[in-house]
């Protein structure tokens, strides 16, 4: 689940949190008072976010970040008097959560077949997803379309009507979708233009796996008006997720002179003081042991090692950045043919991998890995070897079955 970036049966983990039991279990957020772990975190991580991004606000995780960043921006555009200003645009295979109003500004099609969503002030574009470009078109060509894609929308809902672009900078949970060179900064910059608020989630991309603390400003060249982070911000020893939002958004309705209004949103365990020891006990860590440094040497390593894998029939794609990858199985690589979700290719490889030692993430004909930021070349010698193994394995079995003629 991309979160255990320092890796398992850290000892100094258990001590800050035991520590910060015997200190004080709980305290809550809500009013003028809260506890020393949320305050320094909060500065702390205000410190290492790019731009303006000084005003921190805890949740519970990932979706509740996501959910409570949109929230504020309810309050924000109600307060500014533009009411209207409430649609939403995401992308399809986008991932934000799994509350009401994040799961139905996710867009992936697996998850949407029985539930109900917010449809209304919810618009999807399709997904910046280069090997699924048409043929013969270049990247260049398909990032213009994209971001013409976003600047239609929001000229078709009206600029006034739209409140935000939400965006995860690499599109994990929908297979690791990298989008194309220069599209963040160019639909940041769309946004800009018609004032509506970039949104980052950084769930999956903050705390290392890119490489940086932050992946948004020198990965990817934007400062967003809102970032949302979890996973990573305790390596997932305990739940814990945080809304970053622009002192400018923050100053209009909250600063001094403004209406001074209550963002009367929260949790019982908005900033857990347990929660908030543990990320910044991670934080050491990371700092530490400079792992984001570890993480821009071994990454493009991990990411060449993998794209070997592309010579398999089953391999239609290998893709990526730095530590977090995803290997596409095809029917036919020509067609780039998905293979038939009756197949269930991924769990038949992600079973191969287990009987040797390799934990993957299959989602549908999608592999997906996330390792420790820990990892070193060796193991991911290993890693690729075993994937090896385990895809021709499965794929003689799905031939064997009759499945699949490749
Ligand atoms: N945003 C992204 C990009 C995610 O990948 C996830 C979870 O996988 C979430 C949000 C939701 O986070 P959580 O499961 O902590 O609520």
């Amino acid at each position: 689940m991309w979160c255990v970036n320092i890796g398992h049966g850290r000892e100094e983990m258990a001590h800050a949190v035991a520590d910060q039991i015997r200190r004080m279990p709980y305290y809550s957020a809500f009013g003028t008072l809260g506890s020393p772990p949320a305050s320094e975190l909060a500065a702390r991580l205000a410190a290492l976010a790019p731009g303006d991004l000084d005003t921190v606000f805890f949740t519970t995780g990932g979706s509740t970040a996501n959910d409570s960043a949109i929230r504020f921006l309810h309050l924000y555009f109600n307060l500014l008097g533009k009411p209207h200003k409430k649609h939403i645009i995401t992308r399809r295979d986008a991932y934000h959560g799994s509350t009401y109003l994040t799961a139905s500004i996710s867009g992936k099609k697996e998850d949407r077949s029985h539930f109900d969503f917010i449809s209304d002030t919810v618009h999807h574009l399709s997904a910046p997803n280069p090997y699924r470009r048409p043929a013969g078109m270049s990247l260049e060509a398909f990032c213009d379309d994209k971001v013409a894609e976003l600047e239609h929308k929001i000229l078709k809902l009206g600029p006034d009507n739209v409140a935000c672009f939400i965006a995860e900078p690499i599109l994990a949970a929908g297979g690791v979708i990298v989008p194309p060179p220069g599209y963040q900064a160019r639909t940041l910059e769309v946004c800009r233009k018609y004032d509506v608020v970039y949104l980052c989630d950084e769930v999956v991309t903050g705390f290392g796996r890119l490489g940086h603390i932050f992946a948004s400003e020198p990965e990817f060249g934007i400062v967003p008006d809102i970032l949302t982070c979890a996973k990573g911000l305790t390596s997932g020893y305990v739940p814990l997720g945080a809304v970053l939002l622009s002192r400018r958004l923050y100053e209009r309705v909250c600063g001094a002179g403004a209406q001074a209004a209550m963002f009367t949103n929260g949790f019982t365990y908005s900033g857990h003081p347990v929660a908030c020891a543990a990320a910044l006990k991670n934080l050491d860590i990371l700092e530490r042991e400079d792992l984001c440094g570890h993480v821009r040497k071994v990454g493009p390593y991990f990411q060449q090692q993998l794209a070997e894998l592309r010579d398999l029939p089953i391999v239609g794609d290998v893709r990526g950045h730095q530590l977090v990858a995803c290997v596409e199985c095809v029917a036919d690589k020509e067609t780039k043919a998905p293979m038939a979700s009756e197949v269930q290719i991924g769990k038949r490889i992600d079973a191969e991998c287990q009987a040797r030692g390799l934990i993957l993430r299959p989602l549908g004909h999608l592999c997906v890995l996330s390792p420790p930021l820990t990892i070193s070349e060796a193991e991911i010698d290993r890693m690729v070897a075993i994937m090896r193994e385990a895809i021709e394995a499965a794929a003689a079995g799905v031939r064997s079955e009759g499945l699949w003629s490749g």
